[in-house]
């Protein structure tokens, strides 16, 4: 064998170096211990970042769950909300299994350890306040977009059986079709045809394949070759993983729908957003929700004698209560009706503002408040700070007026018009280049 290697040298100057060659024995072979060619002979190797031979599976996962802790350590020290945090655990952290887990059966035991990674990140190794089901539902069902491992890894397999069925060249797919010709009948007739070798039992690989395309089916009837891509796999079979947010059930009488979509919105700040989110779920650790919890004796408010619940808190509290007032102003003057932020308004976003543009300014006002009366609540709380409730106006509007200026560099002139220069007395002016707030 290897003087043909070195004919084909001759002609095209190609050189097999042969100190760096490796030979994996398989098959009835794999107990061999001679050493052909002199080269290194073993029963596992690593090709292309995966491992093959015996104890391969081991290997694999020891590798993967090492990349995924090294990416964890590596991120965990950054100052990040959750939905960053899950944007860093969808593109950075769990990307590493792809590779490999659309081509091996990764265990359950695996997936299980991964997950505990995936989710002590995003919560900072505290109580996981929200369901893990909830959270990898897309942000407009209450979730954090988080990614859903079983869920991915079955429509990566989905992807893999558009390849098979749309006639790749390659030489896998008469091993494909031995397997599993005979199963996927329904979208490509000829690969069942009998001139055709087929197995009695699918490999555990394609095994999976067609759990994966059955699960697809309970949700999509009349499965076509075009819905077999990732991307649309992954929406559809994520419905079978659905779970209700826990809030949901317990206000019954609060639109969530609106609710979501509201904190879901891209035009509200990270760090605003995430304290809407967490109110919205009910898991901030206000004083009577932690009594309620039996973890805290003093239920009290920080600033009055009030029990400090997530409505005292974020609105009656006689501190804070005016400060709506300002949201209120500014909301009549730019719709031109008067505008009452009721409770409902002012903690789950149930609004019936039509206007596009006059509702991504209340939403931003909405959550920079709370953003705004959380902070000095804290500072209060734990910093033995004072602040009364014209520190909390001074953050808000600084929060605010931060954000104008930073709307006027990034967003194009008639976006901006409208999002802040509409009304009697709008929040902002525009003189040629100047911006006046
Ligand atoms: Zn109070």
């Amino acid at each position: 064998m290897l003087q043909w290697f070195r004919l084909y040298g001759d002609a095209s100057g190609a050189q097999l170096n042969l100190v760096k060659c490796k030979g994996l024995w398989i098959g009835v072979w794999k107990g061999r211990s001679d050493a052909p060619f002199n080269f290194v002979w073993s029963n596992c190797n690593k090709i292309n970042g995966v491992f093959f031979g015996v104890n391969s599976t081991f290997n694999n996962c020891s590798l993967l769950l090492h990349k995924v802790k090294k990416c964890v350590n590596m991120y965990s020290g950054r100052n990040l909300t959750l939905f960053g945090r899950s944007m860093i655990a969808n593109t950075v952290i769990a990307a590493q299994l792809w590779y490999i887990g659309s081509i091996i059966i990764l265990p359950e035991t695996l997936i299980t350890a991964i997950n505990r990674c995936l989710f002590k990140f995003v919560w900072r190794n505290k109580i996981e306040c929200v369901n893990r089901g909830t959270l990898t539902q897309p942000a407009e069902n209450g979730g954090l977009n988080l990614v859903h491992i079983k869920t991915k890894l079955a429509s990566l397999r989905c992807a893999h059986l558009k390849q098979l069925v749309e006639g790749s060249q390659s030489n896998w797919t008469a091993f494909a079709v031995y397997y599993i010709g005979h199963q996927i009948r329904d979208l490509k007739p000829e690969y069942a045809a009998n001139n055709r070798p087929h197995a009695e039992q699918p490999s555990a690989f394609y095994v999976e394949v067609l759990n994966a395309l059955k699960q697809y089916k309970i949700i999509n009837k009349s499965i076509k070759t075009s819905d077999l891509n990732a991307k649309s796999a992954y929406k559809c079979l994520l419905e079978l993983e659905s779970v209700q947010p826990v809030i949901e059930k317990k206000l019954t009488n609060v639109n969530f729908n609106v609710a979501w979509k509201a904190v879901s919105n891209q035009v509200l700040s990270p760090w605003a957003r995430d304290i809407s989110w967490r109110l919205l779920h009910n898991v901030l650790p206000v004083a009577a929700h932690l009594y309620h919890l039996h973890i805290t004796r003093n239920a009290t408010c920080v600033y009055c004698n009030w029990p400090e619940t997530f409505a005292h808190c974020f609105y009656s509290c006689k501190y804070v209560r005016s400060l709506w007032c300002i949201v209120e102003n500014w909301m009549s003057n730019v719709t031109g009706q008067p505008f009452v932020v009721t409770q409902d308004v002012a903690l789950y976003l149930q609004n019936a503002i039509q206007n596009t543009g006059h509702l991504k300014l209340f939403l931003i006002a909405c959550a920079e408040l709370k953003y705004a009366i959380w902070t000095q609540r804290n500072r209060r709380k734990f910093e033995g700070k004072h602040p009364l409730t014209l520190d909390i106006e001074r953050l808000f509007l600084y929060h605010v007026r931060s954000r104008i200026r930073a709307d006027f560099v990034r967003i194009d002139s008639d976006s901006f018009a409208n999002l802040w220069c509409t009304g009697t007395t709008a929040l902002a002016s525009v003189a040629g280049h100047c911006l006046k707030v």
